[in-house]
């Protein structure tokens, strides 16, 4: 049995005010929730004040992004050791938007979860393939490619911990959600490839998350897929409401 997760991404948004606010809302609407890893990925800057928040609760605190040294001439960037000192236990590896925007390659991304799990951070990794790639075809194809390069070099009992998150580029802020099946479909794949490269035992561990404007609408048809463990969400999560919601799949 694989313990469901629901990770919020809250992107570029989020000043201290509206940060504490809608952590102070979601803290509430979740209190109750057993079943289900709940973890909150807000911006750098507001992570140290929500992490005080969050004490006592049944959120979890993730970072968006981190580089992967821990200190040194590396302007701009957050390392692992900072993201532990401020409470943070997940960190989210490898979104489309890091790989697109920041031209993030998978050895990057290798490299940093490397980094994540030497100083005891979980990544969430993801993984996705483009519009284009879709209709070429190539979906299979650039799921093995990500997969294989950024997991590359993993201890089994390391790898049996990463959280993958696939997300498909076209259905990211798009509001395009990829039906139960296509979603079903890759993550069966993700399982395949992972029992290929690590063995039954990593395959069966890890929990695939599915990611693409997942909304109150449609997680429970998502979440009944035997192969999807949770979900990543990015637009949704911006509500109270509706992440809670999201949360409480049924
Ligand atoms: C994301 O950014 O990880 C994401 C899934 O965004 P959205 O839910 O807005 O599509």
């Amino acid at each position: 049995m694989r313990r469901p997760i629901v990770a919020g991404n809250w992107k570029l948004n989020g000043t201290l005010d509206d940060a504490e606010e809608l952590v102070v809302a979601l803290k509430n609407l979740v209190k109750d929730v057993e079943k289900v890893d709940i973890i909150i990925a807000p911006p750098f800057t507001v992570l140290s004040i929500i992490s005080a928040l969050l004490i006592g609760t049944n959120i979890k605190l993730a970072a968006q992004n981190m580089y992967f040294e821990n200190s040194g001439a590396y302007t701009g960037e957050v390392s692992p050791v900072m993201l532990k000192d401020v409470g943070c236990e997940y960190v989210i590896l490898g979104h489309s938007e890091r790989r697109g925007y920041f031209a993030e390659t998978s050895d990057i991304v290798n490299k940093k979860i490397k980094s994540a799990f030497a100083n005891d951070l979980t990544p969430i990794m993801c993984i996705g393939e483009s519009l284009e790639q879709r209709e070429a075809d190539l979906t299979f194809n650039v799921i093995e490619t990500q997969l294989k390069e950024g997991l590359g070099g993993l201890e089994n009992e390391l790898a049996k911990n990463v959280i993958v998150a696939y997300e498909p580029i076209w259905a990211i802020g798009t509001g395009k959600t990829a039906t139960k099946e296509q979603a079903q479909e890759v993550h069966a794949f993700i399982r395949g490839k992972l029992n290929d490269f690590f063995g039954k035992d990593v395959a069966n561990a890890v929990r695939i998350l599915y990611g693409g404007s997942v909304k109150p609408e449609n997680v429970d048809e998502l979440m009944s897929q035997k192969d999807i463990d949770g979900s990543l969400v990015g637009g949704a999560s911006l509500k109270a409401e509706s992440f809670a919601r999201i949360v409480k799949f049924q």
